[in-house]
């Protein structure tokens, strides 16, 4: 019997999820495969009940089923609900669907890397209030950060994600609209930058002024295509570090392969497998 996992969403721009779990089953001798389901929202219930039978492993889910397909669960884990998406499912041996999110752990696992220390009483600056901030958000405050500035685009949504951690960890949150004079002050003091909206992958421009960062900053961009965006650019032409989102995709892949399959330590022959496309630079969405 081939094993299934599918992706859930629309529309579905990209297959790095499919060509990274693709060599990963195959490195490690599973007979399973990857697919790609872009669905209309009235079939997707019916596709996550498909998923309970015994030849499926799990689901991933992005845009804009993330928060129904939670609601389709029999267990959501208690992260993926603090931070309001599920984007992976698994099953378990009984036939039941449980929701959780590997976006903050992977998004933690590749922004470490990035700068080369823990995110523990990190300073962190953070643009965006959509879905990936949520994830960032919960990860960095979970992880122990000093204090962590949420600046938006809409200034209301920036206000409802920092309510909504504001008992995640020890330290504090505050937000701020991204055209705020307190935003350019934040980063002035901050370890990490990060971008967590759509600027630089739909369209062009940069979120963070990275003129205000200290030197020893880190800048993490989210967006992985294209691979270097103006924001990163930027940061590297000023001499600090910098990385995209693409060490966040591996990562969250890593955690999503092991929790289906008990195999770890895919990272390796994910990376290998995604580096083309990773590289194309005309990977637009
Ligand atoms: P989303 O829920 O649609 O949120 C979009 C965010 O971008 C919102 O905060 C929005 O602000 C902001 N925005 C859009 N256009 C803007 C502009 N012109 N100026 C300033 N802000 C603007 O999207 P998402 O799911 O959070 O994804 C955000 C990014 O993260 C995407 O590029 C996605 O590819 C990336 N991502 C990467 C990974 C990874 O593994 N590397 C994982 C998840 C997401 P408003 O609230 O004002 O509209």
């Amino acid at each position: 019997m081939t094993l299934r996992v599918a992706l859930i969403g629309k529309p579905l721009r990209r297959r790095h999820s499919q060509v990274m779990h693709d060599a990963a089953f195959a490195a490690a001798g599973i007979d399973a495969r990857y697919e790609l389901l872009e669905l209309e929202p009235e079939a997707v219930e019916g596709a996550v009940n498909e998923a309970r039978g015994p030849d499926w492993l799990g689901l991933q889910v992005t845009v804009p089923y993330k928060r129904l397909v939670a609601g389709l669960c029999d267990t959501v884990e208690a992260d993926a609900a603090m931070i309001g998406a599920v984007n992976s499912v698994a099953r378990s041996a009984a036939g039941e669907l449980v929701g959780f999110n590997t976006d903050a752990p992977g998004f933690r696992a590749g922004v470490e890397l990035a700068m080369g220390r823990s995110l523990a009483d990190a300073v962190v600056v953070v643009a965006g209030a959509g879905g990936a901030a949520h994830a960032v958000v919960f990860a960095c405050l979970s992880a122990g950060a000093r204090r962590v500035t949420i600046g938006n685009r809409t200034g209301s949504s920036a206000t409802e994600l920092a309510e909504r951690f504001a008992d995640v960890g020890a330290w504090s949150v505050s937000a701020v609209a991204l055209d705020d004079p307190a935003f350019a002050a934040a980063l002035r003091s901050a370890d990490l930058a990060v971008n967590a909206t759509t600027v630089g992958m739909l369209e062009a421009g940069v979120t963070i002024e990275v003129d205000h960062l200290p030197p020893g900053a880190t800048v993490f961009d989210l967006v992985y295509a294209p691979p270097e965006t103006p924001l990163l650019r930027a940061a590297r032409a000023r001499g600090l570090r910098a990385a995209n989102g693409s060490e966040m995709l591996i990562q969250q892949a890593v955690i999503a392969f092991e929790r289906w399959t008990g195999v770890g330590g895919m990272a390796d022959v994910m990376r290998a497998a995604v580096a083309p496309l990773l590289a194309d630079a005309t990977t637009h969405a």
